[in-house]
């Protein structure tokens, strides 16, 4: 079992108080990790601080040959950080070995490579001037990250926020510390000058939180969680007027044409549900499918379901885990409760697993809903577990309408080889992420966020390391010979 400390200005930090980390597929303590405080906030935001003139002054070149090394340190321990994600999540294996720790690397190795592409521009202003804008690092950055995709959430935050020269401080979420400390620890072998990085661990949602996010110093908020927590998150860094980015909740459209290549859609429709057991914020519970292939879209979507093949995490032939928490699992059971008592049909699923050996973690069928009205609570809310619901629909106006009936849009599924189809449908949806004849695909490249409920600001791509991480300052100066005189 691995104890660890809170990683502080380069140095790990011990705690009087403890608390333990454990496996959600078997109740088994996995590590022991300190618990932080204001004091330990106060601590690390001190030396985020310290650190920042350095950093800032140092060049994108060696910010970025940094997160080369720690990506190259990743890949070396490819294995130990798939199995403790794995271990920590409830996620299974197989699914942490070909996303999490790829994705990971892939974009440490993106940021590290585009940190060039920080520039300002020159302004044609009239008059004799110079008149440019040079992109600058806000300073200290609070990232708060959940619990589903642990590393890779963190780290989507942490390439680009270093690499535009700011310095940061971490708090994952308190069920799945434990591979953003080992990244604390790559980040250090990898040559990260103490203090830049800070990661703060504690077991109770909220207490560093509340915190890091009312901090006068922290002058840019990154977070990643739910909407509820996204708003109380907004609130408190509005005190001192930080810069807020919000990566929340959906709900999202999965919308099938009946002209779309059927298997295709099919496989993508278990993955944009199951996938992380329906614990994903981009998860297509919502499965639109147009009239015509309803009855066989619906029959081959559940015999398909039927076979995932649930087990345990590190079971590589496991394809569906655990879910992470009591509460999620109680959650989910509500949701399905209520769906039947509003008059949907549960299809398949809808109940824990507790005989042997999954009795001693928080399995749930894969479940599939059908007869939902898209006014009901269970289409509307974000559950963040495996409930996929079926839903005919009539032509494109119709899928646009009802895809667009939720307050979140963070992400769409759109299904059809009628290119010009995609495209309108695709415009029409208020979403921050639409993907056509495909799923859950997101290269480092690509900008994403989400629309309404789901958030503000986008995370990856060039976007990010210009609109998130960095401010812009506009310089001007007079070149004429001649002076501006305005008084006497
Ligand atoms: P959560 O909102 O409960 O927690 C997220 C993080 O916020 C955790 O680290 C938690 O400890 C922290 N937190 C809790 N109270 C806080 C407070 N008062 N101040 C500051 N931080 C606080 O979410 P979760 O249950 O960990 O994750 C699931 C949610 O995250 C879902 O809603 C999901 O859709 C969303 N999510 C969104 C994205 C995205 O990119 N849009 C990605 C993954 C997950």
């Amino acid at each position: 079992m691995q104890s660890y400390g809170l990683y502080i200005g380069g140095e790990w930090v011990s705690t009087s108080e403890r608390y333990e980390v454990r496996n959600p597929a078997n109740g088994e303590v996995i590590a022991e990790c300190a618990v932080a405080g204001a004091e330990q906030v106060e601590q690390a935001v001190q030396s985020a601080l310290s650190a920042f003139p350095d950093w800032s002054a140092r060049s994108y070149e060696e910010r970025g040959e940094i997160l080369r090394r720690a990506s190259q340190l990743i890949q070396e321990r490819f294995e130990q950080f798939a199995l403790t994600e794995t271990l920590e999540t409830g996620r299974a294996i197989r699914e942490t070995m070909a996303h999490d720790i790829p994705s990971t690397v892939a974009v440490l190795d993106y940021f590290a490579g585009i940190a060039p592409a920080l520039q300002g521009e020159v302004q044609p202003v009239p008059g004799m001037y110079l008149a440019y804008t040079r992109r600058e690092p806000y300073g200290v950055v609070g990232a708060i990250t959940p619990w589903n995709f642990p590393l890779w959430l963190a780290v989507i935050k942490v390439a680009p926020a270093l690499v535009a020269g700011n310095t940061m401080v971490l708090k994952p979420a308190p069920t799945t510390p434990l591979t953003a400390l080992m990244l604390a620890q790559v980040l250090h072998e990898a040559g990260l000058p103490p203090g830049v990085f800070n990661v703060l661990t504690d077991p109770t949602p909220g207490t560093v939180g509340d915190a890091l996010t009312a901090h006068p110093k922290v002058s840019k908020i990154s977070f990643t969680g739910s909407t509820a927590v996204g708003v109380r998150v907004m609130q408190r860094s509005a005190s001192h007027v930080a810069s807020v980015s919000l990566e929340l909740g959906g709900k999202s459209p999965f919308i099938v044409f009946a002209d779309a290549d059927f298997d295709r859609a099919l496989a993508y429709a278990l993955l944009a549900n199951y996938f992380a057991q329906g614990q994903m914020c981009t998860a297509g519970t919502r499965i639109f499918v147009e009239r015509p292939i309803f009855e066989r879209f619906r029959e081959q979507f559940v015999a398909r379901a039927q076979r995932l093949q649930i087990g345990d995490p590190i079971d590589p032939g496991t394809e569906f885990g655990t879910l992470h928490k009591r509460e999620q699992i109680e959650k989910t059971e509500g949701y399905v409760a209520l769906a039947k008592q509003d008059g949907a049909r549960v299809l398949m699923g809808g109940n824990r697993i507790t005989e042997p050996p999954f009795d001693k973690g928080f399995y749930f069928q894969p479940t599939v809903l059908e007869n939902v009205e898209p006014t009901m609570r269970v289409a509307c809310d974000e559950i963040f577990g495996p409930v996929a619901m079926l839903m005919p629909f009539e032509g494109e106006e119709e899928a646009i309408r009802l895809a667009n009936m939720t307050d979140y849009g963070l992400a769409a599924g759109i299904w059809t080889q009628d290119i010009g189809k995609a495209l309108r449908v695709a415009h029409a949806v208020e979403a921050g992420k639409v993907w056509i004849n495909c799923y859950n695909m997101i290269p480092p490249h690509t900008p994403y966020g989400g629309y309404k409920l789901s958030g503000n600001g986008r995370e990856l791509g060039l976007h990010c390391l210009l609109e998130l991480y960095t401010q812009v300052k506009s310089v001007q100066v007079d070149i004429s010979p001649d002076y501006f005189e305005w008084f006497g």
